[in-house]
């Protein structure tokens, strides 16, 4: 199996588990019955999961080499097939819109300035926590309603 699917399996299943521990430990403590949890067990570990699943694949993604496609499978640094350094993602482009991952001379003769690409990690970042958010959130009205 390629490295994305099985770090996407990864996480996906270690969503699935902390909803269950979370939905099952919950629902327990509220004398819930067997068959209301697994319902919402089941809801929560699809929707847990897939969003698990898709942020998998994101940090699979953000750890390849973008200059030569080569997976990384911790945390990323230097390409060891190319040396560029894939956590820095240094960026360059010239006044065109041309883009290059190395300085110096665009294809099209114009000389190449860095470029800050947008904010990666960052945006994964918040995706987690706006995944933790929703479970928080999802849980709760999901108590509530019984
Ligand atoms: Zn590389
Ligand atoms: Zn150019």
């Amino acid at each position: 199996m390629d490295y994305p699917r099985a770090l996407a399996r990864r996480w996906a299943t270690v969503a699935v588990v902390g909803t269950g521990i979370v939905v099952y430990g919950g629902c327990a403590l509220l004398h819930y019955d067997l068959g209301s949890t697994t319902v919402s067990f089941v809801m929560f570990a699809g929707l847990f999961g897939g969003t698990a699943w898709f942020l998998g694949h994101e940090v699979a993604a953000y750890r390849r080499c973008p200059r030569c496609g080569t997976q990384q499978t911790g945390r990323p640094g230097a390409c060891p097939d190319c040396g560029y350094d894939v956590a820095a993602r240094p960026r360059y482009a010239c006044s065109e819109g041309h883009g290059s991952f190395e300085p110096g001379l665009c294809d099209c003769g114009r000389r190449l300035a860095a470029y800050d690409p947008p904010d990666v990690a960052g945006r994964v970042m918040r995706m987690v926590w706006f995944g933790v958010a929703l479970l928080v959130v999802l849980v709760a009205v999901g108590l509530l309603l019984g």
